[in-house]
């Protein structure tokens, strides 16, 4: 007679559930496009060279121990990220006016950000967009802030939907929180463009709209590592405040490390200092400090002009696979005749393709050649290879015809 017996059931996450649904399927074909992890050609989970060499410099440095870290973690890991998302000539950072704590991967900066916000800024609302990555409004929620959505996405054009979000961001209260993804916008794989990111800065900084970057996949997207924070940029270079989530999970594949950063830019300084030490408040009682050997593989990495390089061309190659792919299955369908226009798919930037596939086709492509993808018709293309992409595409064809 346990104490928990009116503990109910809770249903499993809509996308790690995938995971275990296809852990169980016996099919030898079966295919797991629901993971949001790097796969390669041969469908393995990928150890970056230099994250292998970088940790081999760690194991054999004598002088490190297994101290704690401080509440906001590695110093120089810190300042390094910072540079890597604001640029290493930001003004921002030159003027100290950047606080950088290092936190659990994207998911915990994002957390320790919102839970900031709750205690010690004004407005309480933040403007989420519709859809976006399933395990924001559950963060936000919790870390105390008001959720609401914008629109984003058209499943028409299957594109943006550039007026809407203008329309929504616009009659927003003052001063209300802007949750933006910084690039290869997941679910739905569609970002602005330069000159959209532009109206999109003008409009939030006329109505004093507080902007909070998720930069889940810097270099990932475009295997750029400039390109892919221009959006970041764009908003640090205006003199502006800002707050910035960053993951080293896909970009550095560290991602059972828990290794990210939250960055918050300040007007000044001075402004900078207090903001930090109220970071630590909200910290302390979460986790205590952080872990050290990610940040420490990452500052490795970083500060080594050598590593950095390797970095960038792994790092490229693992975009450019993906890229690929994209193209693959695109011809693909193609070849195939396949009812519909496709060009979505190669259109759209970063791991996941919006196929625009609805959930009874998804159904039909789990039941039918054991498939799984999240029921939102959500691919990670990263999932896919050269030998998956006729399976995958005979399955698409069979579920639209
Ligand atoms: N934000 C977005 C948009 C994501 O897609 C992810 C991971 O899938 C994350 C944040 C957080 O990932 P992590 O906590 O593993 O860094």
């Amino acid at each position: 007679d346990s104490v928990f017996n009116h503990v109910v059931r809770a249903p499993e996450d809509p996308i790690l559930g995938v995971t275990v649904a296809y852990n169980k399927d016996t099919s030898p074909n079966k295919l797991n496009l629901g993971v949001g992890a790097y796969r390669t050609e041969e469908g393995k989970p990928l150890v970056l060279s230099v994250v292998r060499q970088a940790e081999q410099s760690l194991v054999n440095d004598p002088s490190r121990v297994k101290e704690y870290l401080p509440i906001i973690g590695l110093a120089e890991f810190n300042k390094l990220s910072a540079k890597l998302i604001c640029g290493a000539d930001s003004p921002a950072i030159q003027e100290n006016r950047v606080t950088t704590v290092q936190c659990l991967s994207g998911t915990g900066s994002l957390r320790v950000g919102g839970e900031f916000l709750a205690r010690h800024y004004h407005e309480r609302t933040i403007y989420i967009p519709q859809p976006t990555w399933g395990n924001h409004p559950k963060v936000f929620t919790l870390a105390g802030l008001s959720v609401k959505y914008y629109r984003y996405y058209d499943p028409g054009t299957r594109g943006l939907d550039f007026q809407g979000l203008l329309e929504d961001l616009g009659s927003a209260p003052s001063g209300a929180v802007v949750l933006l993804h910084a690039c290869a916008h997941n679910p739905t794989g569609v970002d602005p463009t330069v000159e959209q990111w532009e109206q999109i800065r003008q409009l939030m900084r006329s109505k004093q709209l507080l902007p909070f970057f998720d930069s889940a996949y810097q270099g990932f997207a475009s295997g750029s590592l400039d390109a892919d924070a221009q959006s970041v940029r764009m908003f640090v270079a205006d003199g502006g405040e800002c707050l910035v989530a960053q993951s080293y999970a896909k970009n550095m594949g560290l991602y059972g490390e828990r290794v990210g950063a939250l960055s918050i830019v300040c007007k000044t300084s001075d402004v900078a200092g207090k903001v930090e030490s109220q970071l630590k408040l909200v910290i302390r009682p979460m986790y205590s400090n952080p872990p050290l050997h990610g940040a420490s593989i990452v500052a490795t990495i970083l500060r080594d002009k050598d590593m950095y390089n390797e970095w960038t061309i792994e790092l490229k190659a693992m975009a450019d696979r993906i890229i690929s792919m994209r193209h693959q299955l695109f011809e693909a369908l193609k070849t195939r005749g396949t009812p519909g226009d496709w060009s979505h798919i190669i259109k759209q930037i970063g791991m996941f393709t919006f196929t625009g596939l609805n959930s009874e086709q998804v159904a039909f492509m789990r039941q039918e050649y054991h498939i799984y993808m999240t029921s939102d018709g959500r691919i990670s293309m990263a999932g896919l290879s050269s030998r998956t992409v006729p399976h995958l595409a005979d399955a698409i064809h069979a579920a639209v015809t």
